[in-house]
C-alpha cells in the first residue's frame, strides 16, 4: 500500500486558540504537502463514526462532546513516509509526553484538548480522508 499520505484534523481547541495558521506552517515547513483541505464542523453522527473504535472507552463520551464542540479543519498530507512522519511530528496523545517541539507539545493543554489528529496506519488514512473528502476534493498532479 502506498505510504505517502495521511490525515488531519486540527482539533477545536486549536482552531477556537487561533493556532491553525502556526499549524499548518509548522506543517508545511516539515515538508508535508497539503493535497486537500476543509474548515468544518463534525456533528455527533460524524464524530461517533469517525471514532468508532474507541466507542468502548471510557472516554469516548467527553472525546465526542469535544470534537463536536467548534469548527475544525480536515486536510490530507502528503509525504514520503506520511502517517509515521506527521505521528513524530505531532507527538504523544498526552501533551505532557509529547517531545520538545511537537504540534502537541506546543499547541494541547490535555489529553483530550490536544490539538491535532494524526492517522495511525496507512489503512487508516485512506478511510478517514475519505470520510472528509470526496475525489475531485483532493489534488491529483
Ligand atoms: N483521548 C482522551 N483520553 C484518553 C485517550 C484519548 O480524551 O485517555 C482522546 C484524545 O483526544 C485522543 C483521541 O481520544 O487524541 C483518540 O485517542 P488515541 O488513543 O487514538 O490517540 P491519538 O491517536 O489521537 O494520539
Ligand atoms: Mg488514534
Amino acid at each position: 500500500m502506498d505510504n505517502n499520505r495521511t490525515f488531519t484534523m486540527i482539533k477545536p481547541d486549536a482552531f477556537s486558540e487561533g493556532n491553525t495558521g502556526a499549524i499548518l506552517q509548522k506543517i508545511t515547513n516539515s515538508g508535508f504537502k497539503i493535497v486537500a483541505l476543509k474548515l468544518t464542523q463534525l456533528t455527533p453522527e460524524k464524530a461517533k463514526a469517525f471514532y468508532a473504535v474507541h466507542k468502548d472507552k471510557p472516554f469516548f463520551e467527553n472525546l465526542i462532546n469535544f470534537m463536536v464542540s467548534g469548527p475544525i479543519v480536515a486536510a490530507i498530507l502528503e509525504k514520503k513516509n506520511a502517517v509515521e512522519d506527521f505521528r513524530t511530528l505531532i507527538g504523544a496523545t498526552n501533551p505532557e509526553d509529547a517531545a520538545e517541539g511537537t504540534i502537541r507539545n506546543l499547541f494541547a493543554s490535555s489529553m483530550s484538548k490536544n490539538a491535532i489528529h494524526g492517522s495511525d496506519s496507512d489503512e487508516n488514512a485512506a478511510i478517514e480522508g475519505a470520510f472528509h473528502f470526496n475525489e475531485n476534493e483532493i489534488l491529483n498532479h
